[in-house]
């Protein structure tokens, strides 16, 4: 029997709602439940594919392929389970879902209207693809009182009514702020909340209150008072000083155990020791690297949070703390790079579109190339890179991508037909630009001898792909024998999926995103080796 935990948000955004729903989720798993998560999103767009990484941060990839929210990314860290397509959804895919039902005829010419159709699609998300979980963990983006949030708000009152309370719980996150005039942390916005929560007729089961200092209990008592709910299930959740601390801290403050209580299991054991190893490896790491990050989006770093983490975590697996350098590559187009580079580790270019800042990133794999400075150059930052060298190994001066327009040298060019799952999948310059990207897992081959093969460890790996331009294969010979090699490629052996210099101390650049992949518990094995390169480059410098 599957239960539901439905997790809002109130007073602020930015409260970590996707962290605490993780965090919850680990727990429960820590506990011997089986446990998933799902992301309602209110927001009107079909998927977060095309918002700008500055308002959405980044896009997180399912192995199914689906773009969606970054929270995924949040609940496959903390749960290792992979999420599917079916764990995120937003008004958009509701409204076109319901529109093209009502075009079909199959509403029997009802009048189409919020309550019941756009809710009776939200419910029925809710509850399709179930697995025999133990507990479904569903989100609603954004903060209580948001009108896009009200059909998700109703639909999940609705929910609560027909699945009862063994079957589902209300979680609410809210905020008591300090105000330091009255030296006091305030619950007033927490009370007001949840009054906006009743009146759409929810009454929360359980408060999660971040704060940023101890809750003293007589406050704790002023919001169960006020709130209608039990002291007890009043939670505080106080600031951390690395995330993974969060299963650990709210487990001490009683998150999980309440919510047994709640659902009426009696608290099964506890295996927390792997949140505990990892908060050590953080809190105590045995040196230092610095890694810079050279992108297009680095002032909002939660444009690349699955990076940051996995950075991270190829950090926990050398025991080491990794700081990262965010540097916006338009930089290196008219200052040198050699000021910003000189004092790094390790250089990394990320995913990116578009032509601004490209000749940046160029610039910076040029400087890894030559000056021996281990290179990591994912998706985009592997094109640039195959573009660099073509530039400056082969003396291919044209080298370019067709993304920023026509060239004399695609080195990186569209693709307009590939395989998936033994299914064609054909586009054009002029397709939608939502979801028509070469998107989820695929496959890749890769050679005996190689770098790559000896990190993995196997010649056959799986990895999520987001791109529309592939690594032109007809430049292969000529870049190897300038000392780049193609050292992964699709199993058919057309798509070029690794580049490598064997001739560098750690010169990679993937096609892919093994960032999607990476889990504190379970280092992503190129982050891993990444960081050993940086952490050896240290000793030299
Ligand atoms: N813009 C490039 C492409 O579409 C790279 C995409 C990416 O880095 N995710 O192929």
């Amino acid at each position: 029997m599957t239960r539901f935990i439905f997790i809002t948000g109130g007073v602020v955004s930015s409260l970590g709602k996707g962290l605490a729903s993780a965090a919850l989720g680990a727990l429960l798993q820590a506990r011997g439940f089986k446990v998933r998560l799902r992301k309602l999103d209110p927001y009107i767009n079909v998927d977060p594919g095309t918002m700008s990484p500055y308002q959405h941060g980044e896009v997180f990839v399912t192995e199914d392929g689906a773009e969606t929210d970054l929270d995924l990314g949040h609940y496959e860290r903390f749960t290792g389970v992979n999420a599917l397509r079916t764990d995120n959804v937003t008004t958009g895919q509701i409204y076109s879902k319901v529109i093209a039902k009502e075009r079909r005829g199959e509403y029997l010419g009802a009048t189409i209207q919020v309550i019941p159709h756009i809710t009776d699609a939200i419910k029925e998300f809710v509850m399709s693809d179930l697995d025999g979980e133990d507990f479904m963990l569903c989100e609603i983006g954004g903060t209580v009182g948001d009108i896009e949030g009200l059909p998700f708000l109703e639909a999940i009152r609705q929910l609560g009514n027909e699945l009862g309370r063994e079957r589902s719980m209300f979680m609410h996150l809210t905020l008591l702020p300090y105000v330091a005039a009255a030296g006091e942390l305030k619950t007033k916005p927490t009370q007001h909340s949840v009054k906006e929560l009743q009146s759409v007729g929810i009454q929360p089961d359980l408060l999660l209150c971040r704060a940023d200092r101890p809750i003293p209990d007589s406050e704790r008592r002023k919001v169960a008072l006020f709130c209608n709910v039990r002291t007890e299930a009043v939670v505080p959740a106080l600031d951390v000083e690395t995330i993974y601390q969060v299963p650990l801290t709210y487990h001490e403050q009683g998150l999980d155990s309440e919510v047994l209580r709640h659902f009426n299991i009696a608290a099964p054991p506890l295996k927390l020791d792997r949140w505990q190893e990892i908060v050590r490896r953080v809190m105590a790491p045995e040196g230092e690297v610095a890694i810079a990050i050279v992108g297009k989006y680095t002032g909002l770093h939660d444009a690349y949070k699955s990076l940051a983490e996995a950075l991270t975590h190829g950090g926990i697996a050398n025991n080491v703390r990794v700081n990262v350098k965010w540097l916006e590559s338009e930089i290196f187009e008219n200052e040198n790079t050699v000021t910003h580079l000189e004092d790094v580790h390790g250089i990394l270019v990320p995913g990116g579109f578009g032509e601004r800042g490209s000749e940046g990133k160029i610039n910076a794999a040029r400087f890894a190339r030559e000056r021996h400075v281990p290179y990591f150059g994912i998706c985009f930052g592997m094109q640039m890179a195959v573009i660099e060298a073509a530039r400056n190994l082969v003396g291919i001066k044209g080298a370019s991508s067709t993304e920023f327009g026509a060239c004399s040298d695609p080195l990186v060019g569209l693709m307009t037909e590939w395989e998936q799952g033994g299914v064609k999948q054909v586009r054009s310059e002029d397709t939608d630009k939502g979801g028509s990207m070469r998107l989820g897992a695929y496959p890749a081959a890769l050679s005996a001898n190689s770098k790559v093969r000896s990190i993995y460890g196997s010649g056959s790996i799986s990895e999520r792909h987001r791109h529309r331009y592939e690594v032109n294969p007809a430049y292969e010979a000529q870049l190897a024998k300038a000392g780049l090699v193609f050292s992964g490629k699709s199993p058919d052996g057309v798509l070029p999926e690794i580049v490598e210099i064997p001739d560098h101390p750690w010169f990679i650049g993937v096609q892919f995103h093994p960032e999607l992949k990476s889990r504190p518990f379970d280092p992503h094995p190129l982050f891993t080796d990444f960081i050993r390169a940086a952490v050896e480059q240290s000793r030299l410098v």
